[in-house]
C-alpha cells in the first residue's frame, strides 16, 4: 500500500476527475485521509468527536473490455450516530465498497451488472473525494441503531442506577457518569 503526503492525497482527491485518464493509466493508490477533510461527513459528526480519525480510501481504476473506465474503490470509516432504538450515542463502522462505471447507462452490459458495477454520469468539475463522499452517504443507514440489542440503553441504565443513598442524596452527579463513560470509549 504507497503511503501518499496529504498534498499528493488532496491532489488525488480534490483535482476534478478524468475517469478515462486514469482508468488508461491502470492508476490505483490507497490512503488514510482526516475525517475533518470529507466535508459532509464531518457535519454529520456530534460535536465533541474526533475529526482527526482516518477515513481509510483506496481507489482502483482500469479499463473494462470496450475500454470504458472503471472505478472500483473501498472505504473504511467509523462515524458517531444517535441509536434510533435507544436515542443514546453510538458508532456506525462503514465499510463501503463503490464500483463504477463511467459513461453511457444504457450501455452497461449483463456482465458489469452482475459484477454489482453501477452507470455513473459525472457533473462537470466534480472531483473524486465529492464522488466518494456521495457514495459513503448513499450507504448510511437511514434508523441506525446498536448492533446488539442488548447494546440499547446502557446510559439509561447506568443513570438508573444512580438511587438516591439514606440520606436522599444521589451517590454521584449524572455528570459523573457521562464523564466516566466517555472516558471508557
Ligand atoms: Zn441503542
Amino acid at each position: 500500500m504507497a503511503r501518499y503526503s496529504s498534498r499528493l492525497m488532496s491532489a488525488e482527491l480534490d483535482r476534478s476527475l478524468e475517469p478515462a485518464a486514469l482508468a488508461a493509466r491502470d492508476r490505483r493508490w490507497s490512503a488514510d485521509t482526516p475525517l475533518g477533510d470529507w466535508p459532509r461527513l464531518a457535519a454529520l459528526e456530534p460535536a465533541g468527536r474526533d475529526a482527526g480519525q482516518p477515513v481509510r480510501v483506496s481507489v482502483h481504476w482500469r479499463e473494462d473490455e470496450h475500454g470504458r473506465p472503471l472505478l472500483e474503490g473501498a472505504l473504511e470509516l467509523r462515524l458517531g450516530a444517535t441509536c434510533q432504538r435507544c436515542l443514546e450515542p453510538m458508532e456506525l463502522e462503514l465499510q463501503v465498497r463503490p464500483k463504477l462505471l463511467f459513461g453511457d447507462p444504457a450501455q452497461l452490459g449483463a456482465a458489469l451488472e452482475e459484477a454489482g458495477f453501477e452507470p455513473c454520469e459525472l457533473e462537470p468539475g466534480t472531483t473524486l473525494r465529492q464522488l466518494l463522499e456521495d457514495e459513503i452517504l448513499l450507504a448510511l443507514p437511514v434508523f441506525p441503531v446498536h448492533q446488539r440489542e442488548e447494546d440499547c440503553g446502557a446510559l439509561a441504565e447506568k443513570l438508573a442506577q444512580l438511587e438516591p443513598d439514606q440520606d436522599g442524596r444521589s451517590g454521584a452527579s449524572p455528570f459523573a457518569v457521562l464523564a466516566e463513560l466517555k472516558r471508557k470509549n
